[in-house]
Order: C-alpha cells, then structure tokens, then sequence
C-alpha cells in the first residue's frame, strides 16, 4: 500500500487536505455533488454491491455483459462510460487515461486528488451522466446514445456558466432586475 493509500484511508491525503473536500468544494450540480458521495463511499445500488447484499445472484454488467457492475466498471470501464469519456476528451480537460485506473477501495477520491478544480468538476459531470445513463437503460429501457449524452453535458455546463455570470452581473450591478443600473451615469462621492 502506497502513502497516499494510507492517507486516503484516513481521508486525508499527504498534505493533510481532506479528500472529501474535493467533493464538497467542487463546482457541481447539487445532484451531481449528491452522485459523488455515494460513488466516493461506494454506495451506489450497482449489481456488485446488490450481489454483496444478496439481492442479486449475478452481478454482470447489463450494459456490456462482459464484467461484474462495480462503480468503477459501471463510471469508467464498460464500453459506454468509455465511450462518453473519449467523447467529452474533444473540448473538456478529461483526465488521461492512466489516472482513470482503478487503485483500490478509495481509487475516486485518489484521483480527484491528482486533478485540478476544472478537471475535478468535469470528471465528477461525466461519471454522473454514465451512472444516470445505466440507470435510464436498465430501468427505463432507454436507448444509450453517446451523442445525446455528450449534448446533456455540455447544456448542463452553459446553464451552470450562465447562472454564474448572472451572480457575477448582479454583483456588479448590471442585472436587469437592478433597477438602477444604467441610471448612474455620474459616480456619487462618499459622503465625509
Ligand atoms: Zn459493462
């Protein structure tokens, strides 16, 4: 076990950052940032964890058939999380290959811990887009379509862009709800 296995298990990494901050901080949808502490502490209902639970017998992907639905096969390995990763790689900073290796137990808060902000936010969107995706198959019989896919993704990211720079705006006072912006053509000096 590496020291930052180690660390990682005490959720701290070698600096004394908390992992769990790279969740808490990451600039995400509230249901993404929900997605992400269950993929963290490996609570979500894939077949492995049912079959664990004696709910299933056989914990086979649905999807590709051919490994057990762990939540690092289910986000990172079966072919159509692959898919959707190469697809975003186009515009968005996704993580090379060679951190998207599954390093045990804690292997996502791990490699959040080696990626930026940015990267952090993308890669935490796409696992959560894969999960839905496997869910909207499997329960509701929905085609998978890496082009939809990556379409929601990047709409998902202008609202949120969007919403930012109207915060921004309002801060400044250029929001149209700001009744008195454009009226202040003078700046008033501060009263002594
Ligand atoms: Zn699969």
């Amino acid at each position: 076990m590496s020291t930052l296995e180690i660390h990682a298990s005490s959720s701290e990494n070698k600096n004394g950052t908390c992992l769990w901050q790279h969740i808490w901080k990451a600039n995400i949808p509230p249901k993404v940032r929900i997605f992400a502490w269950r993929l963290a502490r490996n609570a979500l209902p894939t077949n492995k964890n049912k079959k664990a639970r004696n709910i299933l017998k056989d914990d086979t992907c649905n999807i590709c058939g051919m490994e057990s639905e762990s939540t690092y096969h289910a986000v990172v390995g079966c072919s159509h999380s692959r898919a959707l990763l190469e697809a975003m790689r186009t515009d968005w900073p996704v993580p090379d290959d060679s951190l998207l290796q599954f390093s045990g137990p804690d292997w996502f808060l791990l490699l959040l811990d080696e990626l930026s902000d940015e990267e952090r936010s993308v890669i935490t969107r796409i696992f959560w887009r894969n999960w839905s995706d496997r869910n909207s198959m499997t329960h509701g019989g929905g085609r998978l379509s890496i082009d939809a896919s990556a379409r929601a993704l990047r709409a998902m990211q202008r609202t949120l862009l969007q919403k930012q720079q109207n915060i921004i705006d309002d801060v400044k006072g250029k929001s149209p709800l700001n009744v008195f912006a454009g009226k202040q053509k003078h700046k008033v000096p501060l009263e002594k």
